[in-house]
């Protein structure tokens, strides 16, 4: 059970996130997947380990601009390909990566149900992209959706969240570990214009292993707190959306 979320790594998303689930093999899993976000939203997921999904990438490769990962540890429903995470909406347009347990899980598959949703697999997680996908259809923008979802949520999640056309992560955390990782100053608009911009990339994770080959700079999320990561930087607010005035810290161990 470990996630991984990587934005402003163009052209090696894919690579950071395998590296990272590896890295976070020791904690456990069975199953594993990732999910990038560009102009499409590109899924790949297996039960197994992480060479099987390595297998399963070699036919294809998924690229974007920002994608996350998961290793997962079943708590609902075997460990099979389709209850592997990421999980997604009706539309294939939302995907998201949860550790933990949704309490209320059972309450809201049968309300969204109800309401004409379809479900794929038999998890908890998956409720959440179905969430978000109706905050979307009521008319929400993607961060808002995002929010209005996670509020929904009784038990514990970590969760990561892209889609498609959306160049951003969107995270939230409530008693399960989620971990920031900052690779570079945050860039002016003028200084991204000129082309010649330092290179900045962003990581979220569960642990810091996923991303300590990357970078030492870290913020620790805490519970109830909502962050917003692209290739430009980070903001982190409550999930009502006040901002939340972070410190970063410097691991001082080798990876
Ligand atoms: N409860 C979720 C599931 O069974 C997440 C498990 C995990 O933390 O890996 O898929």
């Amino acid at each position: 059970c470990g996630i991984i979320g990587c934005a402003g790594r163009d052209g090696e998303t894919l690579d950071v996130l395998v590296h990272g689930l590896s890295k976070l093999e020791y904690r456990g899993y069975d199953s594993a997947g990732v999910a990038l976000a560009g102009s499409d939203l590109d899924v790949c997921k297996t039960a197994g380990e992480i060479d099987e999904l390595r297998a399963a990438l070699e036919e294809r490769s998924p690229s974007g601009s920002v994608g996350i990962g998961h290793t997962r540890w079943s708590t609902h429903g075997p460990p099979t390909d389709e209850n592997a995470h990421p999980h997604l909406d009706c539309n294939r347009e939302v995907a998201v990566v949860h550790n933990g347990i949704i309490e209320n899980y059972q309450e809201l598959r049968d309300e969204l149900s109800t309401a004409g949703h379809e479900f794929r697999s038999d998890t908890d997680t998956e409720v959440v992209p179905h969430l978000i996908e109706d905050a979307l259809a009521d008319g929400a923008d993607p961060e808002d959706a995002v929010r209005q979802a996670v509020a929904r949520l009784e038990g514990s999640y970590a969760v990561c969240v892209v889609m498609s056309g959306v160049d951003r992560i969107f995270a939230a955390r409530n008693d399960s570990p989620l971990v920031l990782g900052v690779d570079g100053e945050a860039r002016s608009a003028s200084e991204s214009a000129s082309g010649d911009e330092p290179r900045a990339a962003y990581y979220l994770a569960s642990d810091v292993p996923a991303f300590r080959d990357h970078t030492d700079r870290v913020v620790y999320l805490a519970d109830g707190e909502f962050a917003v990561v692209d290739a430009d930087g980070y903001r982190v607010t409550t999930l009502d959306g006040e901002p939340v005035e972070k410190t970063e810290d410097t691991v001082d161990w080798d990876p």
